[in-house]
C-alpha cells in the first residue's frame, strides 16, 4: 500500500534523460497552468465579490496567485540554467508533493464560493472548477503523478461536497465530473506514454547518430593510417601538405616536407624475412613519435621503408637540419628482432615551402630529389633542395636528353683497368669501364651516364654495346686472362639481360669462363630473389660472380655465404682509409680471411700509392686493381700491361698508364 502510494507520487529518476524531457517540458508548461487558474480564479472572484468574506475574496486567491507567482519565476530562472540531473530529480519529486495542499486549498476554497453564490454563480463554480482542473492537469501531464494528483482531488473533493449538497443537479455533475475525470486520467496517462516512448526514440536515433558519427570517424582514421605503424599514411600525408599550400598560400608562413628512406631495411626483409622487417618498421615508428614528441611535427610512413616528416613552423634551415639529425639519431641504437638484430640508417632529403616548391606535387618531387642527392653523395647526412640540386635536375634531364640521341656505337668506348696477382707478379684480368664522350657535352663521367641509362630504361642496350665491344678487345687476349664486366642494379632483374651478353660472348667465341660479372651489395639486395636467379643463370653458363664495393652497403658477411659468387671486391674506400685508421685495417684484415676460409677470391680495389700497396700485401692481399699498378687502359694499350712482369719490390708501372 505504502509502496504502491510512494510510486505513484516518485519519479522513475534512474532515466535521467527522461526526467530532464519531463522537467523541461513542465518548465514551459507551468507558467501556462498559473495563468489559467489566475485568470479563472479573478473570473470567480469577480462575480463573488460582495458575497464573500475577505478571507474568500482577497487572502486565499491572493495567496494561491503569490505562490503562483513565485513558483513561475522559479521555472522561468531554471530554464535558463543548466539544472544538474540530481536536482531535476528532486525537483519533479517536490512538485508532486507540492501539489497536493495546492489542489486541495484551491477545491475547498471552490466549496466555499459554492455554498455563497446563487444557482448561476454556482453553475460558474462548477465551470470554473473543471475547465481550471482539466486545464491544470493538462499543463502538469509530463509529470504525470502531479496531473493525476490535481485531478483526483479536486475532483474527490468538489465533487463529494456536490453530492451532500442533497440536490440531484448537483449529485449527477459530482458523478459527471468523476466520470470525465476518470476518462481524462486514462487519456493523461496514454499522452505520458507516448511522451516518454518519443523520448526513448529520440535517445535510440541520437545514439544511432552517434554509432554512425563513431563509425565514420573510425572509417576515417583507418583509411589515413598506417596499419602496421599506427602513424598516419600516404595519403594523409599528401592531403596534410594540401591543406597546409592551401592554408599558407597567402599567409607568408613556411613549412618543410621532408622523405625519410632506410637504409640497410631491404636486407633485413630479404635475409630475415618480413617479420623482422614489420619489426624494424615498427620500431621506427616508435621512434620516430618519441623524436618528435609533443612537436608540431607530422609523421607518417609513405609505404616500404619510406617515412615522411612534416614541419609546421619550421624556423630556419639550421633549426631544421638539427631536426632532421635527431631524427638520423634515433637510429643509432641496433634494432634487435626475434631472429637477429641489425643496424638502419636513415637518409633524408627535405625541401621547404614555398621556396623550393609552392606545389605538392613539386614540394614532393623536390624532397625526393634530395633525398636520392643525399643517398648518392652524403649519406647519413640530412639534404636541403637547394638551387644546385635544380641546375643539376636541369644538368640530368640535358644528360639524359643527350643519351636518347647518341649513337652508342660511335661513341662509347671501353677501356680496361688490369688486376695484378701479386703471387704470379701477372694480370690475372682486366675489368671493361665504359667511356662516353658526347659530342654536345663532352667527356661524361661513368657512373653518371650509367645512372642516367638506368633513369630512361637504355641500360639493356647500353650493356650490351658496351660488352660487344668489350668481348670484341678480349678475344685478342692470351687465354689464361679473364674479362670482368659491371652489371647495373636492372640487369639483375630479370634473366633475360644477362642472357643476351652471354648469347653475345657465344658468337663472339670468348668462353663464359673467362667472364666475370661485377654486381654491387646493393644492387643485389634491391631484388634479392631476383638477383640470385641472375647468379645461379650465370654460373650454370660457366661465368663467375664477384661482388663489387664490397663494404659500402650493407655489407653483412652473414649473406655471402649464401651467394653464388667466385670473387669479392674490397671497395677503394678502405684502402684510402688504410693507413689513417686501424678500423679499416682490421675490416680488410677480417675480409681477407673470410674469403680464404669461404674459398673465394678477393680483390683489393684502389690501390694507389707505394705505401697502400705495402700496408695490403702485409695484410695478406693477393690480387689488387687500381692506379698503382695501372689505369684504365684504352683498347689498343692493353697488350702493354700484358707484358709487363711485375715484381713487388720494383717501382710501379706508372709509365704503362702515362704512355
Ligand atoms: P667500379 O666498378 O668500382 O670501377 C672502378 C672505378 O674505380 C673506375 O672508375 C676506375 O677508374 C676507378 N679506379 C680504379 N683504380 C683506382 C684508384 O687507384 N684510385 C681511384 N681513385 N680510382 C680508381 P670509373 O671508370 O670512373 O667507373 C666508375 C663506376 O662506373 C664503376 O665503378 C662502375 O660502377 C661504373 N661503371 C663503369 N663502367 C661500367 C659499365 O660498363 N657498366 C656498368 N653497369 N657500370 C659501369
Ligand atoms: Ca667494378
Ligand atoms: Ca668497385
Amino acid at each position: 500500500m505504502l509502496h504502491s502510494l510512494t510510486s505513484l507520487i516518485s519519479f522513475d529518476s534512474e532515466d535521467k534523460e527522461l526526467n530532464r524531457a519531463r522537467f523541461e517540458a513542465l518548465g514551459r508548461q507551468l507558467p501556462l497552468m498559473y495563468g489559467i487558474i489566475a485568470i479563472n480564479m479573478v473570473a470567480a472572484v469577480s462575480t463573488h465579490y460582495h458575497d464573500i468574506p475577505f478571507t474568500l475574496s482577497t487572502l486565499v486567491p491572493g495567496l494561491l496567485l503569490l505562490i503562483g507567482i513565485a513558483r513561475t519565476a522559479v521555472v522561468i530562472r531554471d530554464r535558463k540554467r543548466v539544472v544538474p540531473d540530481d536536482e531535476i530529480a528532486k525537483k519533479l519529486h517536490s512538485s508532486v508533493i507540492r501539489i497536493l495542499p495546492l489542489a486541495a486549498t484551491y477545491s475547498i476554497w471552490a466549496i466555499f464560493l459554492f455554498s455563497h453564490g446563487d444557482a448561476r454563480q454556482n453553475s460558474q463554480m462548477v465551470f470554473f472548477t473543471s475547465v481550471t482542473t482539466m486545464s491544470a492537469a493538462f499543463c502538469m501531464m509530463h509529470a504525470k503523478q502531479a496531473a493525476i494528483m490535481i485531478l483526483w482531488t479536486v475532483t474527490a473533493l468538489f465533487s463529494t461536497f456536490l453530492m451532500t449538497t442533497g440536490n440531484m443537479v448537483n449529485q449527477m455533475i459530482g458523478l459527471n465530473m468523476v466520470l470525465i475525470a476518470l476518462v481524462f486520467g486514462a487519456l493523461l496517462s496514454r499522452a505520458e506514454q507516448n511522451f516518454c516512448q518519443l523520448v526513448m526514440q529520440k535517445r535510440a536515433e541520437r545514439e544511432q547518430l552517434v554509432r554512425l558519427q563513431m563509425l565514420n570517424e573510425e572509417n576515417h582514421r583507418l583509411a589515413n593510417t598506417d596499419s602496421l605503424t599506427g602513424l598516419a599514411n600516404r595519403r594523409q600525408f599528401l592531403a596534410e601538405i594540401d591543406s597546409c599550400v592551401e592554408r599558407y598560400e597567402n599567409s607568408g608562413e613556411e613549412f618543410v616536407v621532408a622523405l625519410m628512406d632506410l637504409d640497410g631495411f631491404k636486407p633485413v626483409n630479404d635475409v630475415f624475412g618480413h617479420p623482422a622487417g614489420d619489426q624494424v618498421l615498427i620500431e621506427t615508428g616508435r621512434r620516430l613519435r618519441a623524436c618528435f614528441d609533443s612537436m608540431p611535427v607530422t609523421i607518417a610512413r609513405l609505404g616500404g621503408d619510406e617515412f615522411g616528416l612534416l614541419f609546421h613552423a619550421p624556423g630556419n634551415d639550421d633549426d631544421i637540419m638539427a631536426q632532421a639529425h635527431r631524427a638520423c639519431e634515433t637510429f643509432d641504437a641496433a634494432y634487435s628482432f626475434d631472429e637477429g638484430s641489425a643496424n638502419i640508417s636513415a637518409t633524408i632529403g627535405m625541401a621547404r615551402f614555398p621556396a623550393a616548391a609552392n606545389s605538392r606535387a613539386l614540394l614532393f618531387d623536390r624532397a625526393d630529389y634530395a633525398l636520392y642527392y643525399a643517398k648518392q653523395n652524403a649519406k647519413s647526412e640530412p639534404v636541403f633542395f637547394s638551387h644546385e640540386h635544380e641546375r643539376l635536375i636541369f644538368a640530368s634531364s640535358a644528360l639524359e636528353q643527350a643519351l636518347r640521341h647518341a649513337d652508342l656505337d660511335r661513341e662509347m668506348r671501353v677501356e680496361f683497368q688490369p688486376v695484378l696477382d701479386l703471387a704470379s707478379g701477372h694480370t690475372r684480368g682486366l675489368e671493361a669501364l665504359a667511356r662516353w664522350y658526347c659530342p654536345t657535352l663532352g667527356r661524361i663521367r661513368p657512373d653518371l651516364f650509367i645512372k642516367a641509362a638506368e633513369n630512361i630504361g637504355m641500360m639493356g642496350r647500353l650493356s650490351e654495346v658496351l660488352f660487344r665491344k668489350a668481348v670484341d678487345e678480349a678475344r685478342m687476349w692470351p687465354d689464361h686472362l679473364t674479362l670482368s664486366f659491371n652489371l647495373s642494379a636492372t640487369s639483375l632483374s630479370s634473366v633475360s639481360p644477362v642472357m643476351r651478353l652471354l648469347s653475345i660472348a657465344q658468337r663472339a667465341g670468348f668462353p663464359a669462363s673467362r667472364i666475370v660479372f661485377e654486381i654491387t651489395e646493393s644492387a643485389v639486395m634491391n631484388d634479392f630473389d631476383s638477383a640470385m636467379d641472375v647468379l645461379s643463370v650465370i654460373r650454370e653458363a660457366g661465368a663467375h660472380v664477384a661482388i663489387d664495393d664490397f663494404g659500402t652497403g650493407f655489407s653483412s658477411l652473414a649473406y655471402v655465404h649464401r651467394l653464388p659468387i667466385d670473387i669479392l671486391k674490397i671497395d677503394r674506400s678502405f684502402v684510402h682509409d688504410l693507413s689513417a685508421s686501424t678500423r679499416s685495417a682490421n675490416v680488410m684484415r677480417s675480409i681477407l680471411s673470410l674469403c680464404e676460409n669461404l674459398d673465394i677470391a678477393c680483390i683489393v680495389e684502389g690501390v694507389e700509392t707505394q705505401e697502400q700497396f705495402d700496408l695490403v700485401c702485409d695484410l695478406g692481399g693477393s690480387l689488387i686493381q687500381g692506379y698503382y699498378y695501372s689505369k684504365p687502359l684504352s683498347a689498343g694499350d692493353t697488350h702493354m700491361v700484358l707484358q709487363i712482369e711485375f715484381s713487388t719490390t720494383a717501382p710501379p708501372p706508372e709509365a704503362i698508364a702515362a704512355q
